[in-house]
């Protein structure tokens, strides 16, 4: 059940590019407005917030949650071209164990730097990646943040270090079955047989290679 929310999460996360955070974004937790800041480069305004993930952000096997809190902690400078932002959030995880698919849920924290440059001229930035721009007087940190998350994402999130995972024959949890499971004498003789024959064949197989 968990796994099949997960993944509808993922594909919404993935199919957000960035025009539809664009509309979406200006209204959201994630949008600070320049003005107090102003354009004298060298400026700098602190800020501390908040924020309400308005998406899940992540991909793989674990994300920060839609509507999860994300604390942020930011220095917005004014420099020649732009406004640079440096800074760290702070945000929950929720996933799946990557041996046993066992919820895990865990804290995470990135810290990142990007430079939003005041708006392009006609024609151009709009569909570059590599940058990033104010919509006037405001900045959505939301895209950088996305960004950094899915830089940062654990890659195999474990339920614990020594997670021993799924049984590989029923899909038991191997931390709650215990090391002495097995399946060598609840199974039907006939079959155990054939059971003794594969594995003498795949032993063979692997003192040949
Ligand atoms: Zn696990
Ligand atoms: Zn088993």
């Amino acid at each position: 059940m968990s796994k099949i929310n997960g993944k509808s999460v993922i594909r919404e996360a993935a199919g957000s590019g960035a025009p539809a955070s664009k509309s979406r974004g200006l209204s959201s937790d994630f949008v600070f407005d320049m003005r107090a800041l102003g354009r004298q480069p060298g400026t700098f305004r602190d800020e501390a917030r908040t924020a309400r993930a308005p998406e899940a952000a992540g991909s793989g096997l674990v994300l920060v949650p839609a509507d999860a809190d994300v604390t942020l902690d930011l220095r917005f400078e004014a420099v020649s071209d732009g406004v640079l932002v440096t800074g760290s959030a702070i945000a929950p995880l929720t996933g799946e164990c990557a041996r046993c698919l066992d919820p895990v849920s865990s804290t995470m924290e990135v810290s990142f730097q990007e430079l939003y440059l005041y708006l392009p001229g006609p024609g151009e930035g709009e569909d570059d990646d590599e940058e990033r721009f104010l919509d006037g007087d405001l900045l959505d940190l939301e895209p950088a943040f996305r960004d950094a998350v899915v830089l940062a994402m654990p890659l195999s999130p474990l339920c614990q270090e020594d997670c021993p995972g799924l049984c590989p024959e029923c899909g038991a949890r191997l931390a709650e079955a215990g090391p002495d499971h097995g399946h060598g004498e609840d199974v039907d003789p006939r079959w155990a047989a054939l059971r003794r024959l594969e594995v003498s064949d795949q032993s063979k197989d692997r003192q040949e290679s």
